[in-house]
């Protein structure tokens, strides 16, 4: 099941449920204020949690990581 983030704006709350695919577009209950959560895309959930500089997979030929060439472990 995945896992979607939501963000209450009466209380600025964001929150996560895990719930079936076909109710992901559904309005989420707020843990705080028990009101409808609106669905935040988990992409750009990821780029804000993440930080600049910081990127949550590794890219192919992006360099750094041990499988990225530069150490020739393959
Ligand atoms: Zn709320």
């Amino acid at each position: 099941m995945p896992l979607y983030e939501y963000h209450c704006e009466p209380c600025n709350e964001r929150f996560e449920v895990l719930r079936p695919m076909s109710k992901g577009n559904d309005p989420a209950t707020c843990p705080t204020c028990r009101g409808a959560g609106r669905r935040v895309l988990s992409v750009f959930a990821a780029i804000t949690a993440g930080g600049p500089g910081e990127s949550p997979m590794p890219l192919a030929g992006g360099g750094g990581g041990c499988c990225g060439g530069a150490c020739g472990c393959h």
